[in-house]
Order: structure tokens, then C-alpha cells, then sequence
């Protein structure tokens, strides 16, 4: 019996589990995938947006804007690197001034510092944008941030502070009897909660569907991008938008935290909420609107594709309320972008708006808000480093070459409150596997990693879904 159960461990989900272990309170997350933070929270742009765009008034620019201030907080705390690099919106003729005026008078009312610069001033700041440019937003405020130890520090966190993670478990059906719940899982487990938070993503409507019907929908649009190498240093120094339109914030260039460039993301309805392919058509597309505002663009460079699915809601806001048949039961639906730049403020809105109405809340006086504090080798200077690595030998043991990531580090993950299981689980975490040869000579090696720390075969281990096994057979030699 839980007093809080949390559906879902997307970036929404582990916050605000974060939140809710800063109380006495039991909580479990349950989540379907064998890592947390697998679905959309791991494929985005990973812009903390100003909060400039969102229509004032709504649940989307009041979020936005409060979670972009309290990301250097949440940041500093779960020890997940964020950089504030400002963006540029472009208007690339000259009857797009007036929209960048409108979107300045926005921005004022969102409450987020903006300033309108000439081409020239554009050009300054980003000399490889089109020389087409006729003038730009400035918005100092948009940060790029690591999503993917944004998603585990936050969970590991609530983790290490008492909350409860059950992974594999997909949620089937949900029902009240005697005043609680019960969440029933495809593997048989039965969970029996007093509140239930569904903060399931894309399948949040099927989730709140479980107990009564729904009065929106929600409609899977699927972003696709290029990441290119970090080799084009000069590329771009801020995030570069286009004007929004109805489709979206547009294609846009920018630098990742990794040191990475991503270019993207389309916008196009799906009829599945799991397809995250890629397709020629639409990255063509990607590339030449990408082009048009920033020429140099070398797409030679490219080191991968990917896409992410955004649960676009009919209501055009986030939906986060109680459900109409039961105050213990809060969803939260349609969380689409900027979902990342304003989770830990959804985290803040949904415990001191819903779950404090329902249940008391009395602080936990062991919380602790940091995570283990990892090494950073890339901060230290040389001779700090030798130091480091003198003292811990496997800090020295290259894994990654693209990236740089040593067995130490991996071995560190390994040995935290939620150790990854799967080779993209090592590859969030530690970024082996990021670079150009996207985890050709490390694989092997991460493999043989988990296989060790989990006692199983190497044909056990998966590669980041259930049944994604990298080696097919068993391996001649090998322990079983
Ligand atoms: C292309 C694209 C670009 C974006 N760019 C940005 C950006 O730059 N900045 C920004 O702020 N936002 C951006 N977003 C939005 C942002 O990524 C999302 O708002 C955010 O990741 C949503 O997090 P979440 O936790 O709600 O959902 P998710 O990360 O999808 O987590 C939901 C979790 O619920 C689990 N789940 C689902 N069903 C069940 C079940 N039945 N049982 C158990 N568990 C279940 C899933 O497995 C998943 O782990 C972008 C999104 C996309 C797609």
C-alpha cells in the first residue's frame, strides 16, 4: 500500500516523485520500459525554452517560464549539466519584423527578458546565420540542458530518498475498491495506492481512460533529427528558431550540451504513438528549411537520425487536473514541448496544487535534494586529472574513445540507486556509445559491463527495449 503512485517515469513523472519523497509519504513510480526516462523525455530538442512562444495565460507560459527559472536549481542539485546559451528567433524577410514585435509584446506579458536586434546586431552575435537575415528575438534565458541525467538524477534522487521504482511494469488497468486503488500490471503485480498520479506521456489518455472517459484527445506528432559531430565548433552559439507557427516552435539549429549540433525536429501527425522512425522525405525537408537560415550547415557531418513523438492535446495546453469522478486520481496529459524546460515546475504545481488538498504533507526531515556528485574529468585541468586517476585507477581505462568515457564512470552508474540495465541505460548516463562511431568499439564492452553486474548471459542483455538483444546466440566460453 502506497500513499502516492506515480504512472509513469518520464522527466514528469521522476520530479515529481522527487517532490513527493521531500515528504513523509510512501511513494512508488511505476514505469513500462526497463529504464527510466525511455520515451519521449530522451528524444527532444533539450532547449529550456525562455517561455517567449506559449499564448499568455496559459497552464503552458505560467509553467514554462517559473521552470526555466528553477532549472540552475534543479540542475545544481541532481548535478546535470545546463548551460544558458541564449536563443535567436530569426525573421529571414522583412514582413516577418512585425511577428517579432507581437512575440516581444508576449514575452512581456510571460514575464521573460527579450530583446529585438537588427541584422546587423544578428549577424554579430551569429555570423553564420543567412546574410538574408533581417533582424532577430534575443531571448538570454533559453538554456540547452542534458535531459537524459535530467530524467535519472531526478528519479535516482527520489530513489535514494525512500520513494519506490518498479520498472517493467506496464500499467493495464486500474480500479477503487474500498477507498483505494488498485494499479494492475501486465506481469500480474497488483500496486494498491491512495492517490495515483498518471504522468504516462503519450499514453497518459489511455491511462486516465482507465477511469473514466476522457473529454480530449491527444494526437502523436513525431519530430525527426539530424545530430551532427562535434567538429563544426563555430557552427552555431545559441539556439537558432525560426518564426513559430501553427505547427510548432520549426526546424531549428543548435549546439547539444554534449557538444553536438542537432538540426530539427519536423512536426508531422501519427497514426501510431510508438513510431519514431526516421524517413528520407521528411529529413530532406529538415535540411533545406535548416539551410535557409543557416547556409554552412555540414550535413557531411551527420552522425545519427532520431525521432521523438509529442502528445499534441485537441485543448492546445497542458491538461493537468483532477479526475471528474475522483480527487485522488491526477492526470496530467498533452505535456508536449516545452514540457522539459517546465517540469520542475509541473513538479511543484502538481503537489502544491493537488496532492496537498488530499493528503497532509509533513516534511521529510532526511531529504536530501543532491544526488551523488559524479566526476567530472573534462572540468579538471591535467594535472588534477592524473591526480584523479591515480587514486582511481579505472578513471584512467578509456571505454569510449568518440566520447571519452572511462570504465569508472560506468562502473559508477553501476553502483548507484538505479544502475542501468540496458546499453542505452550506460549510454544516457555516461554518453559512451554518443559519438561517431556510435558505440561500434564500446558496445561490446558495455555489454559484457551489464552482463557482469547482473549476473546474465551476454545474449541477456538489451539494447534499450524489452527483447532488444544485441547478441543472438550464446557466446562460445562464456559463463553461465
Ligand atoms: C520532437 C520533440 C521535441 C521537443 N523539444 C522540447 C524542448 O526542446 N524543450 C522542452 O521543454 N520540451 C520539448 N519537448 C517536449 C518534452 O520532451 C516532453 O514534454 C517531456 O519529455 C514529457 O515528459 P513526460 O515525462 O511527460 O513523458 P515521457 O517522457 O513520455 O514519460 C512518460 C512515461 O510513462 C511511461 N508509460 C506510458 N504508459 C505506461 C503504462 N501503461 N504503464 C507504465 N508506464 C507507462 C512511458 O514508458 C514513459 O517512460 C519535445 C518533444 C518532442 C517529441
Amino acid at each position: 500500500m502506497f500513499d502516492v503512485t506515480v504512472i509513469g517515469a518520464g522527466i514528469v513523472g521522476s520530479l515529481i516523485a522527487r517532490k513527493l519523497s521531500s515528504y513523509q509519504l510512501s511513494v512508488a513510480v511505476i514505469e513500462k520500459e526497463p529504464d527510466v526516462g525511455n520515451v519521449t523525455t530522451m528524444a527532444n530538442s533539450a532547449i529550456v525554452h525562455s517561455g517567449y512562444d506559449p499564448v499568455p495565460g496559459t497552464l503552458k507560459a505560467k509553467l514554462n517560464a517559473l521552470g526555466n527559472k528553477m532549472m540552475d536549481q534543479v540542475c545544481d542539485e541532481l548535478d546535470v549539466e545546463m548551460k544558458r546559451i541564449g536563443s535567436l528567433t530569426v525573421a529571414l524577410y522583412d514582413e516577418q519584423i512585425p511577428v517579432l514585435q507581437e512575440l516581444a509584446e508576449r514575452s512581456a506579458i510571460n514575464g521573460v527578458p527579450v530583446k529585438i536586434l537588427n541584422a546587423e546586431e544578428t549577424l554579430k552575435l551569429e555570423p553564420n546565420l543567412s546574410k538574408e537575415v533581417k533582424g532577430s528575438l534575443f531571448a538570454p534565458t533559453a538554456g540547452i540542458v542534458n535531459p537524459f541525467t535530467l530524467s535519472v538524477h531526478a528519479i535516482e534522487n527520489a530513489v535514494d530518498n525512500g520513494a519506490k521504482l518498479f520498472l517493467d511494469e506496464k500499467v493495464v488497468l486500474i480500479n477503487k475498491d474500498n477507498g483505494f486503488y488498485n494499479i494492475i500490471c501486465q506481469s500480474g503485480n497488483t500496486y494498491q495506492t491512495k492517490i495515483v498520479i498518471n504522468a504516462a506521456g503519450i499514453y497518459s489518455d489511455e491511462i486516465h481512460k482507465m477511469v473514466e472517459p476522457i473529454d480530449y484527445f491527444l494526437t502523436p506528432r513525431k519530430g525527426e533529427y539530424f545530430i551532427l559531430d562535434h567538429y563544426c565548433d563555430d557552427l552555431v552559439k545559441h539556439t537558432i528558431f525560426p518564426l513559430p507557427s501553427e505547427k510548432g516552435k520549426g526546424i531549428l539549429v543548435t549546439p547539444s550540451i554534449g557538444g553536438t549540433f542537432l538540426v530539427g525536429p519536423s512536426a508531422e501527425a501519427m497514426a501510431s504513438k510508438d513510431d519514431v522512425s526516421t524517413d528520407k522525405f521528411t529529413l530532406d525537408e529538415i535540411k533545406r528549411q535548416a539551410l535557409q537560415m543557416v547556409p554552412s550547415i555540414p550535413f557531411n557531418q551527420v552522425i545519427r537520425t532520431f525521432a521523438g513523438s509529442r502528445p499534441t492535446p485537441n485543448t492546445h495546453d497542458f491538461i493537468i487536473r483532477y479526475a471528474k469522478c475522483d480527487n485522488h486520481f491526477i492526470t496530467l496529459s498533452g505535456i508536449e514541448s516545452p514540457g522539459l524546460a517546465s517540469s520542475p515546475a509541473i513538479a511543484e504545481y502538481v503537489v502544491n496544487e493537488f496532492v496537498s488538498k488530499v493528503i497532509d504533507l509533513v516534511p521529510n526531515p532526511n531529504f536530501n535534494p543532491r544526488v551523488k556528485r559524479r566526476a567530472h574529468l573534462n572540468e579538471m585541468s591535467v594535472e588534477e586529472r592524473n591526480k584523479f586517476i591515480a587514486e582511481n585507477p579505472d578513471y584512467g581505462k578509456i571505454i569510449c574513445n568518440c566520447e571519452k568515457v572511462s570504465l569508472g564512470e560506468i562502473l559508477f552508474e553501476m553502483n548507484t540507486s538505479v544502475p542501468p540495465k540496458t546499453i542505452k541505460g550506460v549510454k544516457k548516463r555516461t554518453r559512451a556509445g554518443f559519438g561517431k562511431c556510435q558505440g561500434g568499439f564500446c558496445q561490446p564492452l558495455v555489454t559484457k559491463i551489464i552482463a557482469e553486474k547482473f549476473n546474465i548471459p551476454l545474449n541477456q542483455v538489451m539494447f534499450q527495449k524489452h527483447d532488444s538483444f544485441v547478441v543472438r546466440y550464446d557466446i562460445k566460453g562464456e559463463k553461465k
